[in-house]
């Protein structure tokens, strides 16, 4: 019984023991958060003091001034056309990415820098009548030679943004072009405020040795999305690329591309819808889901159709050749004919929802007025 009662007691010595270090300090732990809490209450009040004191002893611009202010440099941007407020307007980023979120066919147009024996300003006229028909973007090609090639894609895209108001994209081939190039042109794009570039790897020039710092467009997309800055687009082949060495290849291929930073890709021109259909159905397998326009060119005359499927290899259904060879002789006709043949293309990709259009344009004010008339109620 005597042992019974020195266990009870023992046990509830112990008892006692645990429970004051754990009840004390539990309480210790209670009263330095209550202080904590305390101070952090004390500094969040003096806080707000200070804001008071702050806002207090600045004296606030009144509205009536605020207005008059902006009204000024409002009406003084637009008398100047180049003023400090437009010019920021201007610079603000718009990536064409952001375009195909919206929900629409996007409509863009390509035209080309003139050659280097003619004067820059010789295309301005045409131009400005591009301009004035309002596509979403207009992309500016590139010169095939590489180095040095890039100064007048990069002053008409400048040209086309900062002075005629349609976003550009600038064209840029790499396979002719050492880093140092590829970066010096870069910094000329950011200089002149171009934010999106089509990367392009650009043909082989017979008799020059390329430069083996970009081997691949898909090499230039992953370089030019990892400086930054940019949306970087890439071009595809419904037809197939002329060097790969089958279908499945090149959309491999085209995947790399696009998983290297390829935001948009924009084809090759063709001619059969169907052949365009059955190679978007093959990029949604490979799972490429970025937007793919279509790239369509109103054939105007015999020598541009010859040359074009010399050097892309588009095919020609049998009902583009019968139009073709009904009026090779008469020049006026065969325009027609052309344009009636791309607008008939367009609206049936526009009907099967495709995400854009780009109509190579050729410069040609006229074609692309005609053509823009004729789709523009149903983008
Ligand atoms: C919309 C559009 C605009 C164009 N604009 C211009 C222009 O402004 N200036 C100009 O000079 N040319 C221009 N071109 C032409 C283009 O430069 C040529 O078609 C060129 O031959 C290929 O360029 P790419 O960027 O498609 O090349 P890539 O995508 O590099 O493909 C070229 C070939 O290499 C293969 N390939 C790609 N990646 C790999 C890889 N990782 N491993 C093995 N094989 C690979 C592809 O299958 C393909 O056969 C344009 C073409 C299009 C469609």
């Amino acid at each position: 019984m005597a042992n019974v009662c020195l266990y009870v007691f023992i046990l509830h010595a112990v008892g006692d023991a645990v429970a004051e270090i754990l009840f004390g300090r539990k309480k210790k732990s209670e009263i330095y958060a209550k202080k904590r809490r305390m101070r952090a209450y004390e500094q969040q009040k003096k806080r707000r003091a200070q804001a008071v004191r702050l806002r207090v002893a600045t004296p606030r611009r009144s509205p009536s001034a605020a207005k008059f202010f902006l009204l000024f440099y409002g009406a003084f941007g637009g008398i100047m056309g180049n003023g400090i407020l437009v010019k920021k307007l201007r610079s603000v980023v718009m990536y064409i990415t952001s375009l195909f979120e919206k929900n629409k066919t996007v409509f863009s147009f390509e035209v080309f820098p003139p050659k280097k024996s003619s004067p820059i300003e010789s295309v301005y006229g045409k131009l400005e009548e591009i301009c004035a028909l309002k596509p979403d973007f207009i992309s500016v090609t590139y010169g095939a030679g590489g180095t040095g090639g890039h100064s007048r894609t990069c002053e008409i895209a400048s040209k086309i943004k900062n002075d005629l108001g349609v976003e550009s994209v600038a064209h840029l081939t790499c396979v002719n072009s050492a880093r140092e190039d590829i970066d010096a042109t870069l910094e000329d794009f950011r200089a002149h405020n171009i934010q999106n570039i089509l990367a392009l790897r650009g043909d082989y020039i017979q008799g020059v040795e390329p430069k083996r710092d970009f081997r691949y467009a898909s090499e230039l997309c992953a370089y030019i999305t990892q400086k930054g800055g940019f949306d970087v687009a890439g071009a595809c082949y419904p037809e197939t690329h002329l060097e790969a060495k089958d279908e499945v290849e090149d959309i491999l291929n085209l995947r790399k591309k696009v998983d290297a930073g390829a935001s948009h890709l924009i084809s090759q021109l063709f001619f059969d819808n169907k052949v365009f259909y059955r190679f978007l159905e093959r990029t949604r397998i490979a799972g490429i889901h970025v937007p793919i326009e279509a790239g369509i060119m109103p054939v105007t005359n015999k020598s541009q159709i010859e040359r074009m499927v010399s050097l892309c290899g588009a095919g020609l259904p049998a009902k583009f050749s019968k139009v073709m060879q009904r009026y090779e002789h008469k020049p006026e006709a065969l325009r027609d004919a052309g344009i009636a043949y791309a607008v008939e293309q367009i609206v049936d990709l526009i009907a099967n929802g495709v995400d854009g259009i780009h109509l190579y344009t050729m410069n040609n004010p006229l074609v692309a007025r005609r053509i823009t008339e004729a789709v523009s109620s149903l983008l």
